[in-house]
Formats: C-alpha cells, sequence, structure tokens
C-alpha cells in the first residue's frame, strides 16, 4: 500500500481515478468513505472560508513507552491538503475495512521490527 494517500494537492479527493484502491472497483453501487479536515469559520461563525492557508492532514500511529520511541511507529495517510478537508473513498465498506486492516497490521509489523530500546532488556 503506498503512503501518503492524499500529499501536496488541492484536490482533496483519493483516488482520483474513482477506482477503488483495495479492488479496483467502481463506485457505482456508492462509496464508503473516511472524511476528516478543518473548516475556518468567519467572525461570525456564519461562513465558512476557504483558504489554501488551511492544510489537512491525518496519521494513524502507536505511542510506545521507550524513551527513543522504538517502539512506536507512524503512518502519514494524508499530508498538506489545501483547503484542509479530505475525502478518502473506497467501493464499499469491505474494501475500507480490508484497508484499514492492512494499514493496521503493517504498522504492527513496522514495530515489531524495529530494535527494542536498551531499557526493554531489563525484564
Ligand atoms: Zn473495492
Amino acid at each position: 500500500m503506498e503512503l501518503p494517500w492524499l500529499a501536496n494537492t488541492s484536490d482533496g479527493f483519493y483516488p482520483a481515478n474513482r477506482q477503488c484502491l483495495t479492488c479496483g472497483g467502481d463506485f457505482s453501487d456508492g462509496f464508503a468513505y473516511l472524511s476528516g479536515g478543518g473548516m475556518l469559520l468567519s467572525g461570525d461563525g456564519q461562513d465558512s472560508i476557504h483558504t489554501e492557508r488551511l492544510k489537512g492532514f491525518l496519521h494513524v500511529g502507536f505511542h510506545g513507552r521507550d524513551s527513543e520511541m522504538r517502539d512506536s511507529g507512524d503512518f502519514l495517510l494524508v499530508d498538506d491538503v489545501s483547503y484542509g478537508q479530505f475525502d478518502l473513498n473506497w467501493c464499499s465498506i469491505k474494501c475500507l475495512r480490508t484497508a484499514l486492516g492492512q494499514l493496521l497490521d503493517d504498522l504492527e509489523t513496522r514495530i515489531s521490527q524495529q530494535t527494542p530500546g536498551e531499557d526493554e532488556h531489563q525484564e
């Protein structure tokens, strides 16, 4: 799985080709999504202000106990999306579940392959 899914773009939709990352299918029967971001409001809170200065991001990770963070890991999923908002789409909930499960499996694998800290050997 190639990460980040979105980076350095003003188009907050992924995938741009509208084909499911998990199975390659189209979205003709609908789509599952992860949608997120921030919104800048006017002073009176009545309007949203669309500005490139808002930058959307999304990470998933684990913060462990090692002082050098050798038992920690992080994947950057979305980075530097102008206007601050993004939508990540899959053709089905099943494909979204598969993608997130694979992502978390990969995160666990990455963390388990890192060198444990010296203080981890004290037990
Ligand atoms: Zn799919």
